[in-house]
């Protein structure tokens, strides 16, 4: 049939929609996957990499998958413009794809301009946020290795929305479980620009008192004004500078810079607004986008596990769009976030969304999903075969 689609981005919102599109139109629409990296390099399940109780290789998974066994073609380079009025993307090494439909599923990006600190030479080589994963989570894991016993390693939550609420209190977790088996005189420094742990509050604070025995010191309402990273500073908005021996800054985010750059990010010039029963934009017709990126109705995390939704009911919409059918009009997305409080033992929650075709955006369904009431192993079980479960999903 000729029809077009170009996906920007290999992440889980982004290949998963390259992958659907090409099943359920029956192998009958050409789809070209843009993305710079080599290999899949997975968020989740990275903090057990700084833990040191996984290695980078467990969580990395080639593209193959989807050239072999879905026909997807993949271009490993960067969109530099999006053109929506000739409908072509065009690629930082040069060249262009043009596209019928484009699926942009680019992550996020940080504001770096909040902390003008960051911008001094050498600064973003010392003070890493490992929010992507990849080389700065081999970079992370090396500064703790290095770490002296009894040093303080300080992690910094920006106010929410952010990518994977749930994320930095992992992270803590996973962090003390290394300096407890090796450097047990250390702190870990939670200086969180919130109000409180935003996400399963109560089982991260019992794995902290109890398992981590005043390693772990939580603080709420530290919203961070800068950074000075020669003498390893973080600087607060109201309370006293503070120097550890590492710093893991996660700056506040938004919409990956494509997005941002084409005028899609509509929502405080952070986060793009979109329909829910196409992910078309609503800034620009014939860009849907998925993901992180995208302005979230209330209750809806950022996480690998909706970006996986999002690309199912979008790779479905676009077809329906494409072949001159009507999107299905009452979508349903689930979302379940483990998180490990050590090694083996893990805790979840999880939640189910449906359409509100009245307020015209997705709610949480009464009554649905839950929380762990305990840590255990059991769920650390589930939440690996979680992990290899969507990247199988998402790449295979
Ligand atoms: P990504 O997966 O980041 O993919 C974006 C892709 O776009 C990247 O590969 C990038 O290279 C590419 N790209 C960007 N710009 C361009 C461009 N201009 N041209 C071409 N390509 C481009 N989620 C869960 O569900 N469960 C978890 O347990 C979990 N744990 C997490 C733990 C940590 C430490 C972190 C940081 C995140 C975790 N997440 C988890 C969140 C999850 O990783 C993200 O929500 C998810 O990756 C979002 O998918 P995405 O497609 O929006 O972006």
């Amino acid at each position: 049939n000729g029809l077009k689609v170009v996906v920007v981005g290999g992440g889980f919102g982004g290949a998963t929609a390259a992958k659907y599109v090409r099943m359920w139109s029956d192998y009958g629409i050409e789809v070209t996957l843009v993305e710079p990296n080599a290999n899949f390099i997975s968020c989740p399940i990275s903090n057990l990499v700084l833990g040191g109780t996984k290695t980078m290789a467990d969580i990395t998974t080639p593209y193959d998958g989807l050239v072999k066994n879905h026909g997807v073609k993949l271009v490993h380079d960067t969109v530099s413009v999006i053109d929506a009025d000739k409908r072509i993307v065009k690629l930082a090494s040069g060249g262009a794809l043009p596209y019928d439909r484009l699926i942009l599923s680019p992550g996020i990006d940080f504001m770096w301009d909040t902390l003008p600190g960051m911008a001094s030479a050498g600064a973003k080589d010392k003070v890493l946020h490992a929010w992507k994963a990849g080389a700065q989570t081999v970079a992370l894991r090396k500064q703790l290795l290095d770490m002296p016993d009894g040093g303080v390693f300080a992690l910094t939550i920006p106010l929410a929305p952010y990518r994977c609420p749930p994320g930095p209190y992992e992270r803590a977790c996973q962090v003390a479980h290394y300096l407890t088996q090796t450097k047990p005189r250390s702190k870990v420094l939670i200086l969180d620009a919130n109000d409180d742990v935003t996400s399963k509050g109560p089982l991260f604070k019992k794995a902290w008192a109890e398992r981590y025995k005043g390693m772990v010191e939580y603080r709420s309402k530290h919203a961070l004004a800068d950074v000075d990273a020669a003498s390893n500073t973080l600087k607060f908005e109201f309370q006293d500078d503070l120097k550890a021996n590492v710093l893991n800054v996660l700056p506040p985010m938004r919409a990956g810079a494509i997005a941002v750059q084409t005028g899609l990010a509509t929502a405080n010039q952070r986060w793009c607004e979109v329909d829910f029963l196409t992910f078309e934009s609503k800034a620009v017709k014939n860009i849907h986008v998925l993901g992180d990126s995208i302005q979230v109705a209330p209750a809806m995390p950022k996480s690998g596990h909706m970006a996986n939704q999002h690309g199912k009911t979008c790779a479905a919409a676009v077809i329906a769009l494409l072949t001159g059918q009507t999107p299905n009009p009452s979508p349903i997305y689930n979302n379940t976030c483990y998180s490990f409080v050590s090694a083996e033992d893990a805790v979840h929650v999880a939640s189910v969304h449906t359409y509100d075709p009245v307020h015209q955006t997705m709610i949480a369904v009464a009554g649905s999903g839950g929380v762990s009431k305990a840590a255990n192993e059991l769920e650390g079980r589930f939440a690996l075969s979680w992990a290899q479960g969507i990247w199988a999903d998402t790449l295979m």
